[in-house]
């Protein structure tokens, strides 16, 4: 078949047609053949290796195993029914089991035949045994043996098995497509690079990534395509970040300005810390360059990133333009704009608040005030960036908590003004550093690495559910000391209506340790009504609550001073990251404050390492970084929607060498060559302009 490329719709690749497309795309978001190309085995299984029966346990993935069927017999009754055969060794004995296509097994598989069995070895009631095994005679698999040894197994779901897409289907698709379309494959990286770091051509590695003939050449593949994808990532980012500063020119804050001169002299209720400073000089020398601010500001929780985001857009009022704010949740953003409001002062500035909740009528007396300038700052959600919000000028940005904004969001803020507005983007995760390299290459950072004066380290304990008394003990204690204490319950999707049962029973539970009228206690999660929700936030932030039971609402952000426990019901559900952001909530005043990590007896191997982590440090970074290695970018917070960490093969806790070498790469050759105009790196600025027209912005890398 001559005539693919990459941008084929994929029905037209023999052995697809108009159905089994339908469901590529459908069930693995598959339409072109590059699309089917760039669906990579997620492993490959070695067949040149044969296991002997006594070297089998059941941590083994697929293996192959040599031996002779000795007996097979047909055994249990109607959904149990089974044929079991022995298959012996000369180390052993294993078992192998059917429960389907039983006819078949029993008219073609010959006792006293010497086969090849494959499959995924299972222990049950102290015999190993292969379920569903694929059987090869051993003479033909002998004569068959050619120079294929590493088979590319895919992911596939139900329904594409069904439509005959499973693993050896898509394996065969693979091979139709590689033999049309290799001629297509042309190379995209420089001949320097690939010299430089030994990296294989783009076709070699396609081929290899799916069928290699060796391991050695599975290994050079998926390091070109590794390479590959993280270089694009990085000339991408580092691409907007010089085009800004070249192209984009920033408004100039020439000027302190009376607003942040009165605030810094009259309203400021404590000392700047020497990183909150250190940063606010960032900030001011940022914003006179004449260049557009993209600045990411990295502080742990309580580092005091609030006031930081207050004195910016004060700074951009006093020049004469507006700044906003936007928070992760509702919850968040109100709270900012309530603290802000009574931080500056009603008469300073004039402060705002659009969210996904704000009525209509309000939204239109609100658009209107921010399109005439009489708005100052205005606090929101994501309902901040959405087109039919107008400013008048805005000069600055704030985008607060955890790095829920892509570099795509950060885009269209920036077409929110002629002159777009200098960006500040807070993290209370601190992030890894491979990660903010990738998600955040294109900008500045800076880090609030002290806390403010008087901060006690929070005392961390983890506590097995047998050892209940003791944290009613402790909540008991603090709140006769005036304290107030957080109750953190879980609530996922997948388990809502237990986690809610839970919940309640957690709730009567208290009750009986907590009787009213002593007690008083506020209850939060998501299923409530807002203006519920709001009501017992309250109740609990002005102390008339000590006790504040919720679900993960309140993970980011919300500041009470007064409460000095957090305490995380199972806790082990929960990820680090989400952990530390919880544990932030306390430690904020200057008495000494505990977080008590309550789980069940049975704990993961990973979940205990989490927990021991949580008891041994309070450093945000350390935390993120064994976050990353535990579960891999793609699954910490925030990172799923940015298309950047799109990876298919990179990984950014093992590819760290790697990365750091295209990173470096690319910015040499921006050095040496800024607009790409050499004719070495007409192919970059081939790339480049690629993603400008919008050809696959979404789909490529
Ligand atoms: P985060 O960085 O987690 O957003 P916040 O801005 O909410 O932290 O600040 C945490 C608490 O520390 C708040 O109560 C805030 O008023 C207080 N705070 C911030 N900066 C200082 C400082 N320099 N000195 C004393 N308290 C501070
Ligand atoms: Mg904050």
């Amino acid at each position: 078949m001559a005539g693919l490329d990459l941008i084929t719709p994929v029905e037209y690749l023999k052995g697809v047609g108009p159905q089994k497309a339908e469901l590529l795309k459908k069930e693995l978001s598959i339409f072109t053949c590059g699309d089917l190309l760039f669906y990579f085995p997620f492993r490959h299984i070695d067949r040149t290796r044969f296991y002997k029966i006594s070297e089998i346990n059941a941590e083994l993935p697929f293996i192959q195993v040599t031996g002779r069927l000795v007996s097979k017999e047909l055994v249990g009754q109607k959904q149990a029914k089974r044929i079991v055969a022995q298959f012996k060794d000369e180390t052993g004995t294993l078992e192998l089991v059917w429960f389907q296509s039983l006819k078949w097994v029993n008219d073609n598989l010959i006792t006293g035949q010497a086969y090849v069995a494959f499959g995924k070895p299972n222990h049950f009631n102290g015999t190993f045994s292969i379920v569903h095994p694929e059987m090869e005679l051993l003479q033909q698999a002998q004569q068959k043996r050619g120079n294929q040894s590493l088979q590319p197994v895919y992911s596939s779901t139900e329904k594409l098995k069904k439509f005959g897409l499973d693993t050896k289907g898509i394996q065969k698709l693979q091979a139709v497509l590689l033999d049309s379309i290799a001629p297509a494959l042309n190379e995209n990286l420089p001949a320097f690079i690939l010299e430089k770091y030994k990296l294989t051509d783009r076709r070699a590695a396609l081929l290899n990534i799916h069928f290699p003939g060796s391991p050695q050449q599975l290994s050079a593949a998926e390091r070109r395509i590794k390479f590959e994808e993280l270089f694009f990532i990085q000339l991408e980012l580092l691409n907007m970040k010089q085009a800004r500063s070249l192209k984009f020119r920033g408004n100039i804050f020439d000027k302190a300005g009376e607003q942040l001169n009165t605030f810094y002299k009259e309203r400021l209720p404590f000392d700047l810390t020497g990183a909150q400073k250190r940063v606010l000089r960032e900030i001011r020398t940022d914003t006179q360059r004449g260049v557009q601010m993209n600045r990411l500001i990295q502080g742990d929780v309580g580092s005091g990133k609030t006031v930081v985001a207050l004195m910016s857009m004060l700074l951009a009022n006093g020049n004469g333009f507006q700044a906003c704010m936007m928070a992760p949740t509702e919850i968040l953003a109100r709270q900012h704009y309530e603290s802000l409001k009574a931080m500056a002062g009603a008469d300073l500035v004039q402060i705002e608040i659009l969210t996904g909740i704000t009525k209509k009528k309000e939204r239109t007396l609100l658009h209107e005030r921010l399109e005439n300038g009489e708005i100052d700052i205005l606090i929101g959600t994501h309902a901040l960036i959405e087109d039919k919000v107008k400013f008048r000028n805005l000069g600055m940005v704030v985008i607060d908590e955890q790095h829920r904004f892509g570099v795509e969001q950060r885009a269209k803020l920036w077409r929110k003004n002629v002159i777009p507005p200098h960006i500040l983007v807070m993290t209370a995760t601190p992030i890894p550093r491979t990660l903010a390299m990738t998600l955040y290459g294109d900008l500045d950072v800076s880090v609030i690495d002290e806390l403010p004066p008087g901060r006690k380290p929070i005392t961390t304990v983890h506590l097995y559910e047998s050892q209940r008394l003791r944290m009613f003990g402790l909540m008991k204690t603090e709140i006769a000391k005036g304290r107030q204490v957080y109750l953190v319950y879980p609530l996922i999707k997948e388990s809502e209506k237990l986690d809610l049962l839970f919940l309640e029973a957690g709730i009567e539970q208290l009750r009986y340790h907590f009787p009213l009228p002593d007690y008083q206690m506020s209850i939060v999660h998501g299923k409530m009504a807002n203006a519920d929700k709001d009501y017992e936030m309250e109740r609990f932030v002005s102390g008339k609550t000590q006790i504040m039971v919720a679900t993960t609402v309140i993970e980011v952000g919300v500041n009470v001073p007064n409460a000095s426990v957090m305490i995380i019901e199972n806790a082990e559900r929960f990820g680090l990251s989400q952990l530390h952001q919880l544990r932030g909530r306390v430690g904020r005043g200057a008495e000494q404050s505990f977080c008590v990590l309550m789980s069940g007896n049975k704990l993961s191997k990973e979940a205990k390492l989490r927990l021991e982590t949580m008891v041994r440090t309070n450093n945000g970074f350390e935390i993120s970084e064994i976050d990353l290695e535990l579960r891999g970018p793609g699954n910490l917070s925030g990172t799923q929607q940015s298309g950047t960490l799109n990876l298919k093969l990179a990984d950014l806790t093992k590819d760290q060498v790697i990365l750091q070498e295209a990173r470096n790469t690319v910015i040499a050759i921006f050095e040496e060559d800024r607009l790409l105009q050499k004719p070495e790196h007409r192919l970059l600025q081939d790339y480049l302009d690629s993603r400008r027209s919008g050809i696959s912005f979404d789909k490529i890398s």
